[in-house]
């Protein structure tokens, strides 16, 4: 295993607390002076759907933790495919390396057995992405053609163990990638079969 590998993997085993709290780590990018809202014990107030006071969902998402899939992810979860409201979402680091990698998946499971039992899911969705910092990025892969076949296997053995412990699951699987495209870059998303 390589180091990068190593320390990748201590980055799950110490960030598997903070992910299930929302944290989002390695964010050095546009770092914010947000304003202390909380001043004083003020009390921030966000408005939900009617829809998000229901105690169950039909849909678990998971991604992975990287910052720069953020905002596409959101728009591409509720937007694109339309669930708004209805799903749990969970961010590991590495996503689906985590969950097919022998030493780490019992413990992702584990998480998974919570929202899958208590919000009655019915449906996976899980996205992968190029690049990924658990791979040691797309150099670690050696060819653009390496890497994306080394994620569609990894995703269609998480479909897998999926299926293996939840039979009725339907699962679905994508890989999104950051391309990009003058000053700008953009998300791309592939279905995968
Ligand atoms: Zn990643």
């Amino acid at each position: 295993m390589n180091s990068a590998k190593i320390q990748y993997k201590g980055l799950f085993f110490c960030s598997i607390l903070g992910v299930f709290l929302s944290i989002h780590q390695g964010c050095a990018y546009k770092k914010t002076n947000a304003p202390d809202l909380l001043l004083d014990n003020q009390q921030i107030v966000t408005e939900v759907n009617q829809e998000a006071k229901r105690y169950d969902c039909d849909i678990l998402v998971i991604t992975c933790i990287d910052y720069r899939f953020a905002v596409a992810n959101q728009e591409f979860i509720n937007e694109t495919l339309g669930l708004r409201d209805n799903y749990d979402h969970i961010s590991i680091p590495g996503s689906i390396l985590n969950l097919v990698n022998p030493e780490t998946s019992e413990l992702v499971f584990s998480k998974f057995a919570l929202s899958v039992r208590l919000h009655l899911i019915k449906r996976v969705v899980v996205i992968s992405h190029k690049d990924c910092g658990g791979y040691g990025g797309s150099v670690s892969f050696g060819s653009e053609l390496a890497e994306h076949e080394t994620l569609c296997a990894d995703l269609r053995k998480a479909r897998s163990l999926l299926l293996e412990k939840y039979p009725t699951l339907e699962v679905d699987l994508f890989l999104e990638s950051l391309i990009p495209e003058g000053d700008q870059a953009k998300v791309y998303f592939e279905k995968i079969q």
